[in-house]
């Protein structure tokens, strides 16, 4: 597995540790403090994500959290 552990967008505290592949084909991780659930829905990300898994500062950037209900 190739799991990336990023912080977390929304409370900035927690963190998330995700698998790319699995974040591209929608796949929704939850903060492990706040529960928010993270998810990368545009197409510009996604293409940042494929060219290079190294650049998951920029992912963070354009990556939005927002509480599951
Ligand atoms: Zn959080």
């Amino acid at each position: 597995m190739n799991t990336v552990t990023i912080q977390c967008p929304h409370c900035h505290q927690g963190s998330i540790a995700l698998e790319p592949r699995l974040l591209l084909q929608g796949a929704i991780f939850t903060c492990s403090l706040c529960g928010s659930g993270l998810s990368v829905a545009n197409e510009t990300s996604t293409q940042l994500l494929e060219q290079s898994l190294d650049k998951l500062e920029q992912i963070k950037q354009h990556a939005h959290a927002k509480p599951l209900m």
